[in-house]
Parts: C-alpha cells; sequence; structure tokens
C-alpha cells in the first residue's frame, strides 16, 4: 500500500473516533496519526520517510546511515547520560537499519509497542499523556492495511516468521490494486471534508 495511503486511512480512522479518545480533537494528535501511519514503512529506503532522511534512496545508504544514528546515540548514552529513552530510540534505529521491507519488526507488534514505548515515554516527559493512543491508532491502522494485501505482515515477528493477511486481499502492483487504493483516497478525502465542519463547529 502506498504512503499516502496509509496516511489517508489512519486520519480516517483518527476522525471516526477522536470523541472517545482521552485527548479528543486536536492538531499535534493529527499530525501524531499521519506520521506513526507511514513510519513502519521506515523499513524501506524509498518510502516516504527516508526521502527526508536518506542522501541516496537505496538500502546502502539506509543501512549505513540508521546504524551511524543508532552507534552515535548509544554511545553518547553510555558516556553522558545513561537513558532508556535513548538506549530505545538507539535501539530502534539499529532494527531499521538491518530491518528488509516488510519482513522485520517495524511490522510487527513487537515493533507497535517498542515505538509506542518510546513516544509514551515522551508525550510524560512534555506532559502530554495522549499522545499514544493517537500513535497507536496511525501504527495499528497501518499493520492493518498491509493485512489486506496479497504480501502480508509477519504480527509475531521475531518469534514467529509466518506473515499474516485476511481472509480477502489484493496485490498492491497490480491494476485492481491501484484502482481499490484510488477509490480508498477518494473516499478518504470525502470522509475527511464531510468531518470537517463537525471538528470546527464544536
Ligand atoms: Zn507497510
Amino acid at each position: 500500500m502506498k504512503g499516502k495511503t496509509h496516511a489517508e486511512m489512519g486520519i480516517v480512522t483518527f476522525l471516526s473516533v477522536y470523541n472517545v479518545l482521552p485527548g479528543k480533537f486536536n492538531y499535534i494528535g493529527l499530525l501524531i496519526v499521519a506520521f506513526s501511519s507511514i513510519l513502519p514503512d521506515v523499513d524501506h529506503p524509498k518510502s516516504i520517510i527516508n526521502k527526508y532522511i536518506l542522501p541516496f534512496r537505496n538500502k546502502t545508504s539506509k543501512i549505513m546511515v540508521y546504524s551511524s544514528l543508532g552507534i552515535g546515540l548509544l554511545w553518547y548514552d553510555y558516556l553522558y547520560t545513561n537513558a532508556p529513552i535513548i538506549k530505545a530510540i538507539g535501539i530502534s534505529f539499529i532494527i531499521i537499519a538491518v530491518s528488509s521491507h516488510r519482513n522485520g519488526l517495524t511490522h510487527s507488534l513487537m515493533g507497535m509497542i517498542l515505538f509506542s514505548f518510546i513516544i509514551g515515554y515522551l508525550g510524560n516527559m512534555y506532559n502530554v499523556h495522549y499522545l499514544v493512543y493517537y500513535f497507536m491508532i496511525g501504527y495499528g491502522m497501518h499493520l492493518l492495511c498491509d493485512m489486506v494485501t496479497n504480501r502480508g505482515v509477519p504480527l509475531f515477528y521475531p518469534f514467529k516468521n509466518k506473515k499474516f493477511k485476511l481472509p480477502l486481499t489484493y496485490n498492491t502492483n497490480s491494476k485492481i490494486g491501484c484502482v481499490i487504493e484510488d477509490f480508498l483516497m477518494i473516499f478518504g478525502l470525502l470522509f475527511t471534508i464531510y468531518k470537517l465542519p463537525i471538528i470546527f463547529c464544536k
């Protein structure tokens, strides 16, 4: 599934459920949902996030950049901070460096827990306790949406490599796949436009 379709699906879910969330509707929440909806594909050198991070969008550059960031942070933590949050972020970078697309931790429940822990911790540090809920909506929707595609996701990685998918799936590279994603985009945009007055008039 394309990055923009993921972002759109995350936002549609957020706009459907924000009323029952602790932080209700707010723009930080909206940004967090959009970000976490595309975050799992950081394991692909050509994904949206990597467009802004990698100097060259290939596998070698992805491994080099993320492993240097990870090792740098762990080294900094060892010398100066000794803080669990810095360790967790450093380890995450190394995991991103070694994960191949859709086969590793970023597309698993373990990955979702690890990243949620980091966001939850940062949220508590800055007194925005509800951030983690928004984060989990975006991230969870990404995994669910990828389960509708024929490649599936390794939900229980690193314990099990089996790829999970829903009974009905489509091939993202096929013609019908493109039509489905275009349809989802149009539906998402219409739904967002329909929701706008409700958000602004409350
Ligand atoms: Zn994905």
